[in-house]
């Protein structure tokens, strides 16, 4: 023991040196760790400056996966011979002057030290030449030297030997290959936010991608594929200070990768928690497991609103108002997923000689629910249907949640219930059609214009009902359940504040939390309909966004997940055989209930085989 205090450590040797500023250089470079991490980031900052000198036309060129050269060549407007050294000076930038101008401007970022930063780290030359200028001059960013070269109105950028002086930094670079994708992501990620300028990518001297000017709905198809645009849905709202226009894909289009999810804010692409957070949230109950959706989003917001110089590669923003952001994002794609399927397939024909008398009161060309301003025409189409349904589920909800008396069961008399006995010529009244047979005791089959249609009945109704609690328990909170033994773990302090702050807001969601020692907390209640589950981890979740996001989605969202359990249980069952009226029943309760694609874990409910299909099968027209 004693030998370690014989021998104490050697303090660090006293070397203190005079406080001085870094020599420009190394500032530089320094700059350029955070800035530049790969090839792809070069082609990022050189399309940004070519986008704000107003080019029409940009070519990407690239050797060895960028890593060997960038070159950007643009038709914008150019750079006057005399401030070519400038440009690529540390915080030297044409596009602010005035700390005012920082809060207003709109352009792709003008931290001014972008070229700095590459040229600290690579060989840089510089040619350009404006409208005014007789020919174009090429400075080299090494020697300083400035010559003359022929070239049209614009500027050229070329990037050589990335990392040339940083080799530790060069050999985190990956493949050329891996190098080359993340290069050309970058272009298409400039590419679909601005349609109207034209994109070149060349690798090795050889053009691998063109996207021409074009208006924006074609070039989200150039970009992103003709594939994504079928299986999304149009975003398109205002809501107070921001606007948001965009596609969000369909639930079923969703993928394993999160590779399709594109956010843009004024212009620029960005990945925020915040804002991916909120479209989360509205794919909570549509989506299947560790499915990513793909989504596109343009958010527009004035631009005092958002400071987007907050993070070097400006690919993180920041909100003065975050909830109202979030929120109106996440109230922009639920908006767009709550329309069915069928509602905006082309080939469903508006009803014609409808026999109900719900429907030739509305209208709409649509006979789905689903458009706000549809909702109203198809209440009554809807109660009547819930009416008739409740006969399924009224004995396997509980009788009771929280106070609340569940349906009364309806005992159906088929005698007079003549809503659903359809004239047998019009199968096209209904969207789903007219129910023909159960088979395998859980699909239902039904005829409609297109074709058959074949049902998960369980499934459809787990959906059904999970509508209905959401719609029918509003505010009310949801049913506690105290502990018998309270289920205590470690916390954080700032855990521990968020459970004090939110005492209410969990209280509505039948949780219960609170202190035990300054670094434990205790959960004493959960939601009655969760018992048995891990309630440590559904506080510890509920806890972490309660800090994070702004109470009332969070809410609404852990409330969504309770009520979602509980309409699994309250669900049809399989092997239930069910009359033919039940089964016209929860057809037209399908037609009037929001985000019936999916059931809550985001299976589909319901699958259409068209007449084309069915003739195929049987070789019929060949
Ligand atoms: P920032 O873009 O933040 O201003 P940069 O270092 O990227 O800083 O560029 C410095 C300046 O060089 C810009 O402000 C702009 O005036 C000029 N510049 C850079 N690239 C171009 C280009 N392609 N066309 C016209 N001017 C450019
Ligand atoms: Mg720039």
């Amino acid at each position: 023991m004693q030998a370690v205090f014989l021998n104490p450590p050697e303090p660090p040797a006293p070397c203190r040196r005079p406080i001085r500023e870094l020599p420009d250089a190394l500032v530089s470079q320094i700059a350029a760790g955070e800035v530049v991490e790969r090839p792809a980031s070069v082609v990022r900052e050189l399309l940004d400056n070519a986008l704000d000198a107003g080019a029409h036309e940009i070519a990407i060129k690239l050797m060895g996966g960028g890593i060997r050269s960038v070159v950007v060549e643009d038709d914008g407007a150019g750079i006057p011979a005399d401030e070519l050294p400038l440009a690529l000076r540390r915080h030297a930038t044409s596009k602010i002057a005035s700390l005012a101008e920082l809060e207003g401007v709109v352009t792709m970022g003008f931290r001014g030290e972008a070229l700095a930063a590459i040229a600290s780290i690579a060989e840089v030359q510089i040619a350009s030449r404006t409208a005014e200028a007789a020919h174009a001059k090429r400075l080299d960013a090494h020697s300083g030297e400035l010559v003359p070269v022929a070239r049209g109105v614009g500027t050229s950028v070329e990037v050589r030997e990335l990392f040339f002086a940083t080799p530790a930094r060069r050999k985190f670079l990956k493949s050329e290959p891996t190098e080359f994708a993340h290069c050309l992501e970058a272009a298409r990620r400039h590419a679909l936010a601005r349609p109207e300028v034209g994109f070149t990518v060349w690798h090795e001297g050889k053009l691998v991608q063109q996207w021409r000017r074009a208006s924006a709905a074609q070039r989200m198809v150039d970009v992103l594929g003709a594939d994504f645009v079928d299986q999304s849905r149009e975003i398109a709202i205002q809501s107070g200070v921001l606007r948001i226009r965009g596609r969000s894909g369909t639930p079923e289009a969703a993928r394993a990768r999160a590779d399709q999810q594109y956010v843009y804010v004024n212009g620029r692409f960005v990945r925020d928690k915040l804002i991916a957070h909120g479209v989360r949230s509205a794919y909570a109950d549509v989506l299947h497991g560790g499915r990513q959706p793909a989504y596109v989003l343009f958010i527009e917001i004035a631009p005092d609103r958002v400071d987007v110089n907050v993070h070097p590669t400006k690919i993180e923003v920041r909100f003065r108002e975050s909830r109202e952001v979030h929120q109106a994002v996440r109230r922009a794609v639920e908006t767009a997923l709550a329309f069915p399927r069928a509602s905006t397939a082309d080939e469903t024909a508006p009803p014609a000689g409808t026999a109900d008398a719900a429907s030739n009161a509305a209208p709409h060309a649509s006979p789905f629910a689903t458009h706000p301003s549809g909702r109203h025409d198809t209440a009554q189409q809807a109660s009547l249907g819930l009416q008739q349904l409740s006969v399924l589920y009224a004995q396997e909800l509980p009788a009771r949640w929280n106070g609340r008396d569940a349906p009364a069961p309806t005992v159906l008399d088929t005698a007079t219930a003549p809503v659903y006995a359809l004239p047998l010529a019009a199968p096209d009244a209904w969207p789903l059609g007219r129910a023909i047979a159960q088979i395998a005791g859980i699909f239902v089959l039904a005829e409609n214009a297109q074709g058959l249609v074949i049902v998960d009945m369980h499934a459809a109704h787990e959906r059904i009902v999970y509508e209905r609690l959401k719609a029918g328990f509003g505010d009310a909170s949801i049913e506690s359940q105290p502990l018998l033994i309270p289920a205590s773990f470690k916390a954080t302090p700032h855990e521990i504040a968020t459970a004090e702050a939110h005492v209410d807001n969990l209280r509505a969601l039948g949780i219960e939390v609170t202190p035990l020692s300054a670094t434990a907390l205790a959960v004493r209640s959960q939601p009655a309909a969760l018992a048995g589950g891990d309630v440590v981890e559904l506080a510890r979740s509920v806890l972490a966004e309660l800090a994070q996001f702004d109470a009332t989605s969070v809410i609404q969202r852990a409330r969504d997940q309770i009520l979602s359990t509980m309409a699994c249980h309250g669900a049809v069952r399989a092997n239930r055989q069910l009359t033919l009226t039940e089964m016209n029943a929860l057809l037209r309760d399908m037609e009037a209930t929001d985000r019936i694609d999916q059931c809550n874990h985001g299976r589909p409910t319901w699958r259409q085989i068209t007449r084309k299909e069915l003739d195929g099968l049987f070789w019929r027209g060949r």
